[in-house]
């Protein structure tokens, strides 16, 4: 089918929700995408923070393929081992509590604000201004973004957001509050680091109160900071987290992971997901943090961070880089959104704007040094010309 037809169809039956670009993908291995045409594209945007891995695995591919041909699904009213020595894997490796299985970002926010509530009843939920949760009704509400909120009004109640300021943070925490919920990187917004000193205000004023700290690491965990989880670089721990996007290794998983202290405020019947911690998946997300829990591999992503964002800096028309790690973003003094569609039409270079003048950068965390000379030199042919 060519380019032309799968545009006339999405134009007649698809709700239009998203602004597509005119490629289409059909083969994706390690950094490399090809389209329908043979082109081959350098992707430094991993369909958002996903393939962290890089497209199709073999690793993920083996053990997904493996139990699809064993056992699909069985709801989460029997055991699997895939979903047992996943969330085992999740808890040693981060806060040491317990998991609740999701499908999606959103729904591991979901999960966790719930899990907030029912520990602190009828208290709100602070987020951060710049935060972005997802698109369902507990997380949009969360997402203190006016063009995604206020079309779909009235939202969830006892929501409050702040500007990213320790002070203000600190203000905002009360005996009232249940949880404070941020993302130690901000992704969507721009890759905007939060400082140590707004995390540890944070951390400060939910022990002072008893509210709940929650982590959303869906895009800045599983290994694109250069450490398995945001939060080990930060020197603060959170009661909770959220991972997503990365963690199934390309296909879709979330999950809500506790310390010690919310392990069991959950109860049979309080919260539950059809699909959710299914077999194939969790089998995909097993291979995907052996291949990111990786002592070496995080040490190479710091170190290419660093020369992308070395590179970067020296490149025409940018003003400034920033970011942790290879999730990166660069402020330029042209419009973002027509250097990203070059790129990707004239230079085969996947990546993303996420505003009028900020490119973000989320490679896969398996490139070499050449890939990243790649991506600078293909970015650099677009802002030079
Ligand atoms: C993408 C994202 C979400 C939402 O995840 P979905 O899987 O799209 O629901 C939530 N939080 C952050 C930080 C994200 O980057």
């Amino acid at each position: 089918m060519s380019l032309a037809e799968l545009q006339q169809i999405e134009s007649d039956c698809v709700i239009p929700s998203y602004a597509r670009f005119p490629v289409e993908f059909v083969r994706g291995e390690g950094p490399w995408l090809w389209d329908a045409e043979g082109n081959e594209y350098l992707d430094f945007l991993c369909g958002v923070s996903v393939t962290n891995v890089g497209h199709c695995h073999p690793l993920v591919v083996e053990a997904v393929r493996a139990q699809l041909g064993q056992l699909m699904h069985v709801s989460n009213l029997f055991y699997t081992e895939p979903a047992m020595l996943l969330a085992e894997r999740l808890s040693r490796s981060s806060l040491g509590g317990k998991v609740f299985f999701a499908n999606s970002g959103a729904e591991a926010n979901e999960a966790a604000i719930k899990l907030a509530r029912k520990a602190r009843p009828v208290g709100d939920i602070v987020s951060v201004l710049g935060a972005f949760h997802g698109r369902t009704y507990g997380a949009l509400s969360a997402t203190p973004q006016e063009s995604k909120q206020a079309p779909f009004a009235p939202l969830v109640p006892g929501f409050r957001a702040v500007a990213p300021d320790p002070d203000a943070l600190t203000a905002a925490v009360n005996e009232r509050t249940a949880a404070v919920l941020l993302e130690p990187i901000q992704g969507e917004t721009g890759v905007n680091v939060l400082s140590e000193e707004l995390l540890r205000s944070a951390r400060e004023a939910c022990d002072r109160h008893g509210a709940v700290l929650i982590f959303d690491e869906i895009q800045c965990g599983m290994g694109r900071t250069g450490s398995l989880w945001a939060y080990e670089q930060t020197g603060v721990m959170p009661d909770a987290l959220t991972t997503a996007k990365a963690l199934g290794g390309g296909l879709p998983i979330g999950a809500l992971v506790t310390g010690p202290r919310l392990a069991d405020v959950f109860a049979p019947g309080d919260h539950g997901s059809t699909f959710a911690g299914g077999l194939a998946i969790a089998a995909g997300a097993l291979a995907a943090l052996d291949i990111v829990e990786d002592a070496a591999l995080l040490a190479r992503v710091r170190e290419l961070g660093g020369r992308l964002a070395e590179g970067l800096q020296e490149l025409p028309h940018v003003l400034s880089v920033r970011g942790r790690g290879l999730m990166l973003a660069c402020e330029l003094d042209v419009p973002a959104p027509e250097v990203v569609r070059r790129a990707l039409l004239e230079q085969r270079l996947v990546l993303n704007a996420t505003g009028p003048t900020t490119v973000r950068f989320l490679p896969p965390l398996i490139i070499d040094e050449g890939h990243v000379q790649q991506a600078l030199a293909r970015l650099g042919a677009v802002l030079e010309g």
